[in-house]
């Protein structure tokens, strides 16, 4: 943590960083921090326990707009950083990534040719409970799967917290707010609710990193993460990518197999 906290120290003070996005203690877990001083860097932590995805706030331009910035990211994170820098969201050169590493020590990545390799020669942390809610799910009998999701989903109130926790979502305008034509219904209800969810996943089909921020910012606790997790290992099979390296919709390839079309 100290060796963190140097560090961020040292570059925010020679002006090669001009923010550094990171976690501080907060009252039940880590909370992002912004830091942009020495005093604030100075409540930098990082540790296992810091898993939220602090890469959605690199493409808020209100925050880190063409600012030198620096951030303290999960593998998942990481993930996200490079994806976002294929669709050119982000400048590598204005970006400063430390990682945590699986035994818990701190990386910084001087490239981003660096953070691919390490992701590349890094296996993904465990998504066993993910792994299991997605066996279950798909054990049940179609009626029981269409039931549990009408179920699951008929709770969302649309607060829109799964698209603010995703830094995948970063579009001025989504596609939920467009009135002309209006593609999915505004309001609350299960069928639009549905709609929603299917869009949102739909969009993130092979740009997803399967972090789970989504899933973990619904306050409703719907496990909508799931649904992007089962999406990412759905393209996997289909595409044979990994989470995060390609928006498989949007890219058309004459060997794809088109299975799906029955
Ligand atoms: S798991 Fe959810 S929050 Fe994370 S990248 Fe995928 S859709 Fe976005
Ligand atoms: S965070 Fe939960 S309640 Fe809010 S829009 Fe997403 S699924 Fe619905």
């Amino acid at each position: 943590m100290n060796e963190l906290r140097s560090k961020v120290k040292e570059l925010l003070g020679s002006n090669a960083l001009e923010l550094f996005i990171g976690y501080e203690r907060g009252t039940r877990l880590p909370r992002p921090l912004l830091a942009a001083s020495a005093e604030d860097a100075d409540r930098l932590i990082f540790d296992e326990y810091c898993t939220g995805n602090l890469a959605v706030y690199l493409t808020r331009k209100d925050l880190v707009g063409g600012k030198k910035t620096g951030i303290a990211a999960s593998y998942y994170a990481m993930r996200n950083i490079c994806r976002l820098l294929d669709e050119n969201q982000l400048q590598e050169g204005a970006i400063k990534i430390f990682g945590l590493t699986p035994e818990g020590t701190l990386k910084a990545f001087d490239t981003i040719a660096d953070v691919r390799r390490y992701l590349q020669e890094t296996p993904a942390p465990s998504k066993q409970v993910e792994d299991e809610w997605v066996q279950e799910i798909d054990a049940m009998p179609a009626a029981e799967r269409w039931k549990f999701w009408t179920s699951e989903l008929s709770k969302c109130f649309k607060c829109y917290a799964c698209r603010a926790a995703c830094p995948m979502c970063y579009c001025t305008k989504c596609i939920v707010e467009v009135n002309r034509p209006q593609w999915v219904q505004p309001w609350a209800a299960t069928l639009s609710n549905m709609e929603w969810q299917i869009n949102r996943v739909m969009h993130m089909a092979g740009r997803c990193a399967d972090c789970g921020a989504c899933g973990t910012a619904c306050p409703l606790g719907i496990p909508v993460h799931i649904i992007a997790h089962k999406m990412a290992e759905m393209v996997r099979q289909s595409f044979g990518e990994p989470a995060g390296k390609g928006a498989v919709l949007s890219t058309f390839n004459p060997n794809d197999e088109e299975n799906f079309i029955r």
